[in-house]
């Protein structure tokens, strides 16, 4: 192999990191994959000490900032993250608030302008995997910057040509469905949640299933460093059975791939190793 096999994940938010790519950072980087993490904003609104939202008084954004980064940090360290890039765009809240139309919001920040930027980081650490959300900002959640990350990470694609596969995030229809129904039955209060039948992505879309059952300790471990957006992840209030079962695979959709792999593989790296 004449060059080193990369991994790098496009996310929007301290904190995106976890859910969707804790397991593989961790696991390609316990087999020497050289993995690289890019984080789009520095979570401005997210909640502030004590769980104060953002527009609330005592909500101080660069405080929050501050905080996420740091907490980013711990999480890239639980997950054996190689190198952490920020590109420092400013949170632009999630989808509706008055925080979307502020001037630099990363959602409002011109497509080439950001994908460049990033395409300098692609040219830089050459991966041969990149991951980043689907069109919805990651099966229909429709966050601003996760629809943003999206935007510039297929340009920065595009424009460099340098990836060999390319993948969306994806929770398919089948797990989630499983998940809530295996909390229903263990009598978990679900208050009024429901997931839509839309919600998630379609099995048929699915390529890519790999397992991280192994990580999923040092994945939970990712998120609890999160620990200021603790009101807001679901998932660390779900029963450990429940958790285990959500966290021990993960699942994408190929979109690029330049590569002999099968059309349903259980690697990022089929094909490259
Ligand atoms: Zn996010």
């Amino acid at each position: 192999m004449d060059r080193q096999l990369t991994l790098m994940a496009v996310h929007a938010h301290p904190d995106d990191e976890c859910l969707s790519t804790g397991g593989i950072l961790a696991r390609y980087s316990d087999e020497g994959i050289r993995t690289v993490l890019v984080t789009c904003t520095n979570g401005e609104q997210g909640d502030g000490p004590g769980g104060v939202k953002p527009g609330d008084p005592g909500h101080n954004d660069a405080e929050v900032a501050e905080r996420r980064l740091a907490e980013l940090r711990e999480s890239v360290q639980h997950l054996g993250i190689d190198h952490l890039e920020l590109l420092g765009y400013r949170d632009s809240g999630m989808d509706g608030w008055d925080t979307n139309k502020h001037p630099d919001a990363f959602a409002n920040v011109p497509v080439d302008v950001a994908a460049t930027r990033l395409g300098e980081l692609i040219k830089q650490y050459r991966p041969q995997v990149v991951v980043t959300y689907d069109e919805t900002g990651g099966s229909g959640y429709n966050h601003p910057d996760h629809v943003q990350a999206h935007r510039i990470t297929v340009a920065a694609i595009e424009a460099t040509g340098i990836p060999d596969k390319f993948y969306y995030t994806a929770i398919p229809r089948a797990a989630i469905k499983r998940m809530f129904e295996f909390m229903r039955t263990s009598g978990v209060d679900l208050g009024d949640f429901q997931p839509s039948d839309d919600f998630g992505t379609p099995d048929e879309l699915v390529t890519t299933v790999v397992d991280v059952a192994p990580y999923v300790e040092r994945k939970f471990k990712a998120l609890q460093s999160h620990e200021s957006q603790g009101e807001n992840i679901f998932l660390l209030r779900m029963p450990e059975e429940a958790q285990h079962q959500a966290f021990a695979t993960e699942s994408f959709t190929r979109v690029v791939n330049r590569v002999t792999a099968p059309d349903h593989e259980d690697d990022l790296f089929a094909g490259l190793r």
